[in-house]
């Protein structure tokens, strides 16, 4: 069964150097396949840089009537879409000569928040942080009080007054808590990082119709989410959201073993966070079915806070003219140093353990 011990060594093209490289990339690998699929594209009603429309892609591949469903997921933090391209292109150069297994088919989901590919941001053209915006807004928006505290730090443009604030948060509440602050996801500060939004977003949007039309509630689920940079460098770290002793925590630990870690249970480099993707999925899966993030780690977590807070800062101050703002192509060199590194042993690990990760999903779909 795909993938298979016998692959060929990975191939570093596939990982692009800009989103329109991406999508040419991901229509290059599905017009070499040679088993039945079904394309669907959803326009974002946006440019990229270059003028040309950005759109989130999407592909079935297998039989309509399968039971049982591998999904992988690129982009969702626009920038971190590098990686996720690659592992997408490489499992469809993989089975470009194969045939799935009967009953099992794939989803692929190609930069579910394109804006932030094409710009080189981690939200999307509204700020949104995709992966904070699955809540219920019919409800009162979260309040982050954390968050609020430290905004005044997070926007400190003098990086040692801003450590000291920090220190002093973590001092008195604990490094887990300050993570949680920073990151857990906030819902009213439009230009800070980890903004939750007002509405649905274009991700999410997508992911409810694609549900909805391939009645993905009624079929056994592996969600593959891949992300970057946090945690160890080059460990592709399996991340699982699930609720401790729920069906889909189970599912995942019986999957993945030992490599899968619990925010929950704080043995992730993740911390709980409010409105992930994660819980959309949650909520229509049946039982045998999980949702991990795959997250390759790059650099430390001080200095995913510092590149993000910085772009956030530069586009706060520039508004709409932090697009042609000279001074970004430096931002934009340290937002793909650190989300996508040019190193070929980086990138190599993360297609090898794409392919196990995948792997260990199809076989847990058929168990
Ligand atoms: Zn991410």
């Amino acid at each position: 069964m795909y993938p298979h011990s016998n692959l060929p060594e990975p191939r570093l093209a596939v990982f692009p150097d800009s989103y329109t490289h991406a999508r040419d990339l991901w229509k290059q690998h599905i017009f070499n396949l040679r088993m039945p699929l079904a394309e669907r594209s959803f326009s974002a009603h946006a440019s990229a840089p270059d003028g040309t429309q950005l759109a989130t892609d999407s592909v079935w591949l297998g039989g309509q009537s399968a039971t049982r469903v591998l999904v992988i997921i690129g982009g969702t933090h626009g920038i971190e879409g590098f990686a996720g391209t690659a592992a997408i292109c490489d499992l469809l150069a993989g089975l470009a000569h194969e045939q799935l297994p009967d009953d099992l088919a794939v989803l692929c989901v190609h930069a579910l928040n394109p804006w932030g590919y094409a710009w080189h941001r981690r939200c999307d053209a509204d700020g949104v942080d995709l992966n904070r915006n699955c809540i219920d807004f019919g409800q009162p928006l979260p309040q982050k009080p954390g968050y609020t505290e430290l905004r005044p730090a997070l926007f400190d443009p003098d990086s040692k007054r801003r450590q000291q604030a920090f220190q002093a948060y973590i001092d008195t509440h604990g490094q887990t808590a300050f993570e949680i602050a920073v990151s857990g996801g906030q819902y009213h500060d439009p230009t800070g990082p980890f903004y939750g939004g007002s509405r649905p977003a274009h991700g999410r949007r997508v992911v409810e119709a694609l549900m909805a039309d391939h009645g993905l509630g009624e079929r056994r689920l592996g969600v593959i989410d891949v992300h970057t940079g946090l945690g160890e460098w080059g460990n592709g770290e399996i991340i699982c959201d699930h609720l401790p002793g729920s069906d889909g925590a189970d599912t995942a630990l019986r999957w993945y073993g030992t490599r899968c870690t619990l925010p929950a249970l704080g043995t992730s480099s993740s911390v709980p966070k409010t409105g992930l993707l994660d819980y959309a999925w949650h909520a229509i899966m049946p039982a045998g079915s999980c949702y991990i993030t795959l997250e390759y780690g790059t650099y430390e977590t001080q200095e995913l806070f510092d590149v993000l807070l910085q772009d956030h800062r530069f586009w706060a101050e520039h508004g709409a003219a932090a697009a042609r703002h000279p001074e970004r192509a430096a931002l934009i060199e340290r937002m793909r140093a650190h989300f996508c590194p040019d190193d070929p042993e980086w990138r190599r690990q993360v297609l090898l353990q794409a392919r196990r990760a995948i792997r260990q999903a199809m076989e847990g779909l058929l168990s």
